[in-house]
C-alpha cells in the first residue's frame, strides 16, 4: 500500500496541456494560438536582441558572482522597474513612500500581495473580472480568502466591456473588498477601459474604499510604447490611493522562464513603507527566501542604460507592431472571405491576445479538423499568427463560423 494511493488526479491546466497534446500532433499543417508567449513571424520564440547582448556581458564580468540577493531582492532593479512604471518623475519617489519587493514573475507578485492583504489588512474578499486569467481565482484561494467574486467585464454581444455592469458589481462590493484591474492589454479579452471609464472605475474604488491590485504583465504590447501602457496605472495611483501592482517583466522582455517581476506597493508615508517592508520580507522568507538574480540583472542592467534602454523600446514596438499587423490581416481575411459575423473586434483589442467569440463546439471543430489549437474560451494568441499560416487559419475560421 502506498501512501498516495488515495491522491486523486488533479484536472489538467488547460493552457500547458493545450501545448502538450499540440506537440504530440504529427500532421505537417498545425497552429498553436493557445500558449501566452510572443513567437515570431517564422512562429519561433524570440530571445530580444538588447537581452543578449546584456548576458554575453554578464557572462564574463567577473565582477559579478552567485551570493544570495537581499530578500526583498535587487534594490536597482525595482527602483528602475517601477520608474518605468510610475515615471520618472513620479513624487512618490522623492517622497519615499513606495516599496519594490522583487517576486518570481508577476504570478508571485500577485500572491505576495494577496499573502499580505490577508495576514496584515483583514481583506478576505476579491473580486476578478469576468472573464479573467485562469490563475488569479486559484491564487487568492490558496491565501486563504474565503470569498472569490466576479465582476461583469466582457459582453458577450458587442464584444465589448461592459462598464455598467463593471460598476454595478463594484458599487456592491464589500468595503476594502480587494480588487484585481488589468493594467493593459486584458488577458483573455484584449479589451481595456477608455480614459474615461478608468475614471469612472476609480470613483467607484474610491466610494466604496476597495483594495487595488493592479495587474500588469503587458506593459508594452497594448500600443507599443511603455508609457502610453502605463497610463492606466499612472492614473490610479495619482487618484492617492495606496495600492499593489504586480508587475511581470516576463513577456515584454521575453524573459518566460526566468520568473521576473516586482510587487510594487504604493502608501501614503515613508512610515507604512518601513513596516510594510519588515512584514513583506518575513513572507518572501518562507516562501522562497530570496529571488532569482540572473533575469532580473537583465532587466536592471537594461533600465539603467540609457543606450540599451532605447533599443529595448524598439524591439517591444517590433513586437506589438507585429501583434497589430497580424490583427488587421486576420480582420482584413475574414472580411473578404464573407465571414458572416462582425470582425472588427480583433482590430480594436489589444495586447497579445483576442476573445474571438468563438464558441466551444466550434474551438473543438477547429482542433479536430484543422489540427489548430486555442483555448475552450476561444481566446487566441496573436502571435501563433504568421504571414505563413494566417490564411489557412482564416479560412479554417470561415469554415467552421459559415
Ligand atoms: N497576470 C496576467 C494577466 C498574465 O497574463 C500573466 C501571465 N500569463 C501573469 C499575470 C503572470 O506572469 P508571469 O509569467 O510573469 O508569472
Amino acid at each position: 500500500e502506498s501512501m498516495f494511493s488515495d491522491i486523486k488526479i488533479a484536472p489538467p491546466i488547460e493552457v500547458f496541456s493545450l501545448t502538450a497534446k499540440f506537440n504530440e500532433d504529427n500532421r505537417p499543417i498545425k497552429v498553436n494560438l493557445g500558449v501566452g508567449a510572443y513567437r515570431t513571424n517564422e512562429d519561433k520564440p524570440w530571445v530580444l536582441p538588447v537581452v543578449r547582448t546584456v548576458e554575453a556581458q554578464m557572462a564574463c564580468d567577473t565582477t559579478l558572482n552567485h551570493e544570495y540577493l537581499p530578500v526583498g531582492g535587487l534594490p536597482e532593479f525595482s527602483y528602475n522597474a517601477m520608474k518605468l512604471l510610475l515615471g520618472d518623475d513620479n513624487p512618490v519617489f522623492t517622497e519615499n513612500r513606495v516599496l519594490g519587493t522583487q517576486a518570481l514573475g508577476g504570478t508571485w507578485g500577485l500572491k505576495l500581495a494577496a499573502e499580505f492583504m490577508h495576514r496584515h489588512l483583514g481583506v478576505d474578499v476579491v473580486y476578478v473580472s469576468k472573464p479573467t486569467w485562469g490563475n488569479h481565482k486559484g491564487i487568492f484561494k490558496d491565501a486563504g480568502f474565503s470569498q472569490i467574486k466576479e465582476y461583469r467585464y466582457w459582453k458577450a454581444d458587442t464584444r465589448s466591456l461592459d462598464i455598467d455592469g463593471m460598476l454595478e458589481d463594484l458599487k456592491n462590493a464589500p468595503e476594502r473588498a480587494c480588487v484585481i484591474l488589468h493594467g493593459c492589454a486584458h488577458n483573455p479579452t484584449g479589451v481595456d477601459p477608455t480614459n474615461e471609464q478608468w475614471k469612472m472605475i476609480a470613483d467607484v474604488c474610491e466610494e466604496r474604499n476597495l483594495t487595488i491590485v493592479m495587474d500588469i504583465a503587458y506593459q508594452g504590447f497594448a500600443t507599443g510604447k511603455l508609457d502610453e501602457d502605463a497610463a492606466a496605472v499612472r492614473y490610479m495611483q495619482s487618484r492617492g490611493f495606496e495600492m499593489f501592482i504586480a508587475q511581470s517583466f516576463s513577456k515584454n522582455f521575453g524573459l518566460y522562464n526566468e520568473r521576473v517581476g516586482n510587487l510594487v506597493t504604493v502608501t501614503k508615508s515613508n512610515d507604512a513603507v518601513l513596516k510594510v517592508k519588515s512584514q513583506m520580507d518575513l513572507i518572501v522568507r518562507t516562501m522562497w527566501s530570496n529571488p532569482p538574480n540572473h533575469g532580473a540583472r537583465i532587466v536592471c542592467s537594461v533600465l539603467n542604460n540609457p543606450g540599451y534602454l532605447s533599443e529595448w523600446k524598439e524591439q517591444v514596438k517590433m513586437m506589438a507592431e507585429r501583434i497589430r499587423m497580424m490583427r488587421h490581416q486576420l480582420r482584413q481575411k475574414l472580411i473578404s472571405l464573407g465571414t458572416p459575423g462582425s470582425w472588427e473586434h480583433i482590430n480594436t483589442q489589444r495586447g497579445m491576445f483576442s476573445y474571438t467569440g468563438l464558441t466551444e463546439a466550434q474551438v473543438d471543430v477547429l482542433q479536430s479538423r484543422y489540427h489548430i489549437y486555442m483555448l475552450k474560451s476561444g481566446r487566441i494568441n496573436m502571435c501563433g499568427l504568421t504571414s505563413n499560416n494566417i490564411d489557412y487559419v482564416a479560412d479554417a475560421i470561415h469554415a467552421v463560423v459559415s
